[in-house]
């Protein structure tokens, strides 16, 4: 059941923004365009803004030209300095993952409403619908559109099963429930064609990532359940200036001797200070998402990430005893290790 206020601020909404997190995934942008439609469907011509460009996986999406970002000339008038009465906010647990689309004071006026499915969402909203046990935004929005009586058909549905199948990593993570078959299954009814978006998304990555892996891999680590590896800001460059979401976390966690897994990698410095992106999975059972939480970011139990200041060894000399001490207890409170040693 939908909170009838979140439907009546989406029915009352003139000046509407929609807006995804900063390194947008298949999810952001899937929810974001997902979001755009409906409103269109309720009449309203929202502006929708991300931070950083769309994954050119994504790209082709219908829809995607038109998400205002960072790059476009028109970022500052068009959304920064616009005012708007609301603001719709997707698959984003706390308010800093708008990036520099969110523009207080200006934003502030606006109602603020929140639609995700991180378990370690903040509630930062004015109206806040959170559903961890939906696998993806694009999840909550196929009940969204349910709701306001919008066929799941064409250009939404390509949008929102493109969520479903890159939250899921293809329908393999443990939040995969019947609900969220269900769900795809309504979106290939209404035209989504699975196989086309599992081609573009999961089954596919650019030669120089594969180059990069290669790179990094031969210092990987494994101890105590806890497997990880890092990448400075030199193997980017040498793999051939990669930009794109490296997605290596996900590979290291289905070592059988690992329960949780880690990529940290060097940021290019902003002038702030060395600082390094953490990159979090863990098997079926254990939880990442606290202790990314705790390095005040964010996520899911399985996938979960954030960013620690400091040098790579340092950070992974501070991060790593809390992994294995995370793991640990939750062995002690019934977790089932994948193989390894306690
Ligand atoms: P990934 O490892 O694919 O970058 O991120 C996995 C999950 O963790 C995603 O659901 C993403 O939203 C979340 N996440 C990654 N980095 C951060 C972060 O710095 N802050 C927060 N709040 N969540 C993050
Ligand atoms: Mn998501």
């Amino acid at each position: 059941m939908i909170d009838p206020a979140l439907l009546q601020a989406l029915s009352e909404g003139r000046d509407i923004l929609c807006v995804s997190h900063i390194s947008p995934d298949g999810d952001a942008v899937g929810s974001l365009l997902g979001m755009g439609r409906l409103l269109r469907r309720l009449g309203k011509q929202p502006v929708l803004a991300l931070q950083d460009p769309v994954p050119a996986e994504h790209r082709v999406l219908p829809g995607a030209a038109d998400i205002i970002t960072q790059q476009s000339p028109d970022f500052e008038i068009a959304v920064r300095q616009r005012r708007f009465d609301l603001i719709v906010c997707v698959d984003s647990s706390s308010p800093d993952r708008m990036g520099a689309v969110y523009n207080a004071p200006v934003h502030d006026a606006a109602t603020l409403l929140v639609i995700d499915h991180h378990v370690t969402n903040t509630r930062f909203g004015a109206i806040n619908w959170v559903a961890p046990e939906c696998a993806a935004a694009c999840q909550m929005l196929v009940y969204l559109a349910d709701a306001l009586e919008v066929p799941l058909e064409g250009e939404l549905a390509e949008c929102l099963l493109t969520g479903i199948v890159t939250d899921t990593l293809c329908f393999r993570t443990d939040s995969t429930t019947p609900d969220v078959l269900s769900a795809a299954m309504r979106l290939m009814q209404g035209g989504a064609d699975l196989s086309t978006i599992t081609a573009r998304t999961v089954n596919r990555r650019p030669f120089r990532l594969i180059r990069l892996w290669g790179r990094v891999l031969p210092s990987v680590q494994l101890e105590d359940g806890v497997i990880w590896t890092a990448i400075s800001r030199r193997d980017l460059a040498e793999a051939g200036d990669v930009i794109e979401d490296v997605n290596l976390s996900s590979f290291l966690v289905t070592a059988d001797e690992a329960d949780i897994s880690a990529v940290f990698t060097e940021l290019a410095n902003d002038g702030s200070g060395p600082a390094v992106d953490c990159s979090f999975r863990a098997k079926p059972g254990f939880d990442v998402s606290r202790l990314a939480f705790s390095f005040g970011g964010g996520g899911h139990p399985a996938a979960s990430g954030c960013t620690v200041k400091g040098t790579l060894p340092d950070v992974i000399a501070q991060v790593t005893p809390v992994m294995k001490a995370a793991r640990r207890s939750q062995l002690q409170n019934g977790a089932h290790s994948g193989g390894a040693q306690a």
